[in-house]
């Protein structure tokens, strides 16, 4: 090809590049081991068109390393003879089918207004940051809805309509309603790339099936359970949202929403115009990070609650701060400095009344309602309280923030001496033997955000349990068991986690996003075999990547896990010794990071993502997630009822039999000694075990959101993150496991089309509408590509029942011979 000039076909490739991903390129000639291309520059990173260099500044000559490349071969690009790109709404029917063509398929998806596309069951999600309000329309609500309503045996629906979210909520629908089969979505991506959007969208579409198929309104409307269902979801976003550098509005912590539907008996399975309509919904939720509590970095926030109860107005603010005049921002030290006064463009004070608006919906109203503001305030106040030494004795403590205190202690509703005790000293218990010791001001005031903490996360649980006790469906139908419901569960949850320092948090996160993958590989897997066993091809064993190594370095018998556990019920145990014991028992895995370099608090695991070092320091600690009895005894004798009678509740339900009432009745936590049942990590380590179990239950779809920019712009799509999160989301190892027996593929009508120039075989022609196309693909495959046939004689394609699949080299061999022709 000449240098910017039209571009043949079969010589557009794609090179790597070290800033770029990958860049399109010109093959100008080859050997065995190396390759000259021309490849384009661009003034900067958001003016790389796709268009194979259209708006490139330059063209230069560069030699490239065919080893560096998987096969040995550049990548093709899908383009047409102009050298534009061909794009798909399913990645699937790109006949190359990689991770550069995978990148610029949604980049120009992307730009051209289509932030959805298919990788076969996926629907990849590119954050438009923008609203495109008519993806989302009434009127686009029923199309899906209706259009995805079929029959087996029906020609795939999905093909007359664009890529949407909606065709995974109203897939997930008529899995339930047809099928009768229970349902899940689980949505991924890392922070900012959509999850919590996507989720609400998926469930408003759902609750407008309540409008009836046609989508008339009145009908049904939208009645009370569905309308406290839908709005919990800002509920939930002011008390465990807040303002992160990536995300404005960043769940804090993770989700899973069971819809609940009942279906109207009278009508047959297999009918197209089911009746099955929201019946309530249940909510779990997973580690809500409790750090963001008491401390926050200076451009992020806390929770966005505590800005919305300050933005009330007077006379409210009055009510909870029982008199207390002119709170502001700065009357806490928790709140810290923030320019930001609005959340996705409604002000705090708006946000305000909307939560009480919510909170209402809920029945929590008056009394309660204070209640609750006051616990908060508490939180609020206990950040500020200072500790110093009594009398210049720096072995004890005191409370120096004497106006402060006297404020805290009239709004928590406590004795002041007494809860002032309980703060500067800690009840030890040493052979049986009950005495106090005296904390240092700075462990004091540890203790006294500890607290704080503590009691903003059984708010947290409080208020779940207030939102699943008015929207279960088990609770708003007299008589009804939960069994009696069909369920769809949408899941947000934090994708996979890398940062400078990694801490447990990060390893809790990366834990559970192992557990996803590792169920996502598998279903991807069946996909597959359902695909070939459709078209009819016998399939070799296919090879995929399976993350159980890593799993089993973090959860298995001596674990990482296991060793954690263990070392917080040793008397003397220290971050350190865990790292050690947990490096040296599982040095033989395969996934811990072998390197000298670390030091002695850090580990490495290799996870499916890629590799991560953590830091353990402190893990110890917040393994135990124990405040001191002391805390719990006197948080008892808050005249604030959550306060008082909640604070060893970790249960979601109210009825909830199990788990945590049990824990409420053994008694108060005890200290060290305590059993490491009660970790965080085995906590969590229950919840994902419920999690994956009822996962398993259900038919999964997934969706995968992509952040394309860090600068949260439209129409911007960054190479390099963009890139690595396809790797994250297992899109590439989705494409890489239902590619690796055949990895290109084409539908024989698109087949016969393309290589019309070299079909030899001259079928009957004349009358296009009786075309075997089957038949004719296979009589142009055999001919033209009979010089690939390995030794046996065996063909480098099969045709399937709808597509032709083609082995390594041979599309590229026929794209060859189509230039020449
Ligand atoms: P986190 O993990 O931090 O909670 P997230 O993946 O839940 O992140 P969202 O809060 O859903 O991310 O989205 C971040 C922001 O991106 C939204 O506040 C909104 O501004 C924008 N956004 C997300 N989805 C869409 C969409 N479909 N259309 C327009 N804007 C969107
Ligand atoms: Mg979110």
């Amino acid at each position: 090809g000449k240098d910017g000039g039209s571009a043949a076909t079969s010589n557009n490739v794609y090179v790597k590049d070290k800033d770029l991903a990958w860049l399109p390129a010109r093959l100008k000639s080859q050997t065995d081991k190396e390759a000259v291309v021309s490849i384009p520059t661009y003034d900067d990173e958001a003016a790389i068109a796709n268009d194979g260099g259209k708006n490139a500044n330059k063209w230069t000559d560069k030699v490239v390393k065919l080893k560096e490349y998987e096969g040995g071969t550049l990548p093709m690009a899908n383009v047409d003879k102009a050298g534009v790109l061909t794009l798909k709404e399913d990645m699937v029917d790109l006949p190359f089918l990689h991770e550069a063509a995978i990148l610029y398929n949604l980049k120009e998806r992307h730009r051209q207004g289509f932030p959805y596309t298919r990788t076969g069951d996926i629907v990849i999600a590119i954050n438009p940051y923008q609203w495109l309000t008519h993806l989302y329309t009434d009127k686009m609500q029923d199309q899906y809805a209706n259009k995805m309503v079929w029959k087996a045996g029906d020609s795939d629906p999905r093909k007359e309509l664009e890529p949407h979210i909606y065709e995974t909520s109203a897939l997930s629908y008529k899995g339930l309603a047809v099928d009768d089969c229970n349902q899940s979505i689980l949505v991924s991506g890392e922070s900012g790339a959509g999850k919590t959007e996507t989720v609400k969208i998926c469930m408003n579409h759902m609750a407008s099936v309540q409008k009836g198929p046609t989508g008339e309104k009145g009908g049904d409307g939208l009645n009370e359970v569905v309308k406290r269902v839908v709005e919990s979801n800002p509920l939930l976003e002011a008390f465990g949202n807040a303002k992160t550098r990536r995300n404005d509005n960043s769940s804090r912590f993770g989700k899973y929403i069971m819809l609940q539907f009942d279906r109207d008996a009278n009508v047959a399975p297999g009918q197209r115009v089911p009746h099955c309509k929201i019946a309530g919904s249940k909510c779990e939720v997973y580690l809500l990070e409790k750090s963001r509590i008491m401390t926050h970095d200076e451009s992020e926030r806390t929770y966005h609650i505590f800005y919305q109860m300050i933005a009330a107005k007077e006379a409210d603010k009055v009510k909870i701060w029982k008199g207390l005049k002119g709170t502001t921002n700065a009357s806490f030290k928790v709140i810290g400095h923030t320019d930001t006064t609005s959340i996705e463009g409604k002000s705090d004070g708006d946000h305000f009344y909307e939560t009480v608006e919510g909170l209402a919906k809920v029945g929590v109203t008056g009394d309660s309602l204070m209640t609750l503001w006051r616990a908060i305030a508490c939180v609020l106040q206990l950040g500020n309280i200072t500790f110093g030494p009594p009398g210049g004795d720096t072995e004890k403590s005191c409370v120096t923030s004497k106006s402060e205190f006297d404020s805290l202690a009239e709004l928590i509703g406590i004795n002041p001496t007494e809860l002032e005790k309980a703060l500067v000293e800690r009840t030890m218990n040493a052979r049986g033997e009950v005495f106090k010791v005296p904390l240092k001001p700075d462990a004091a005031k540890d203790s006294c955000e500890a607290f704080g903490k503590e009691i903003y996360s059984k708010i947290f649980l409080w208020l779940v349990r207030e939102i699943n006790d008015a929207t279960m469906a088990e609770k708003n139908y007299k008589g009804a068991r939960k069994s009696d419901f069909c369920t769809i569960g949408l899941l947000d949850i934090f994708g996979f986690e890398s940062f400078p320092v990694n801490g447990f948090e990060q390893l809790a996160i990366n834990y559970a996003n192992e557990k996803l993958q590792q169920k996502f590989t598998k279903d991807i897997f069946k996909a597959v075999q359902e695909e070939y066993k459709f078209e009819g091809i016998a399939l070799d064993d296919i090879l995929y990547d399976d993350n159980s190594d890593v799993l089993d370095l973090i959860e298995g018998r001596t674990g990482l896990l296991a060793m954690l556990n263990e070392e917080c019920v040793r008397p003397k145990g220290s971050d350190k010794e865990f790292v050690y014991k947990a490096c040296n028992t599982n040095k033989t895995s395969p996934c811990l990071v072998q390197d000298r370099l670390l030091g002695p608090l850090d580990f490495g695991i290799h996870h499916y993502a890629g590799k991560v070092v953590y830091h353990a320091n402190g893990f110890l600690q917040v393994n135990q997630d124990t405040i001191a009895p002391d805390l719990i005894e006197i948080a008892k004798q808050s005249s604030n009822d959550i306060i008082a009678n909640h604070m060893q509740n970790d249960s979601m339900t109210k009825d909830d039999g199990n788990g945590d009432a049990a824990a409420v009745r053994a008694g108060p936590k005890r200290g060290k000694s305590n059993m490491a049942s009660d970790t965080l990590w085995n906590k969590f380590k229950n919840q994902l075990t419920s999690l994956m179990k009822q996962l398993n239950e259900t038919q999964s779809r997934y969706i995968r959101c992509i952040k394309p920019n860090p600068i949260k712009k439209p129409n911007i799509m960054y190479h390099m993150t963009t890139v690595e999160q396809l790797r994250c989301a297992g899109v590439v190892a989705a494409v890489t496991i239902s590619r690796s027996a055949f990895p290109n593929r084409l539908d024989h009508r698109a087949c016969v089309e393309r290589f019309k120039v070299i079909n030899k075989t001259k079928g009957n022609k004349k009358d296009k509408s009786k075309v075997d196309y089957k038949d004719e693909v296979t009589k142009l495959l055999t001919a033209a590509l009979t010089p690939l046939q390995d030794e046996t004689g065996k063909p480098a394609f099969v045709v399937g029942k709808t597509r032709a699949y083609f082995k390594t080299g041979a599309l590229e061999f026929l794209e060859g011979k189509r230039m020449e022709a």
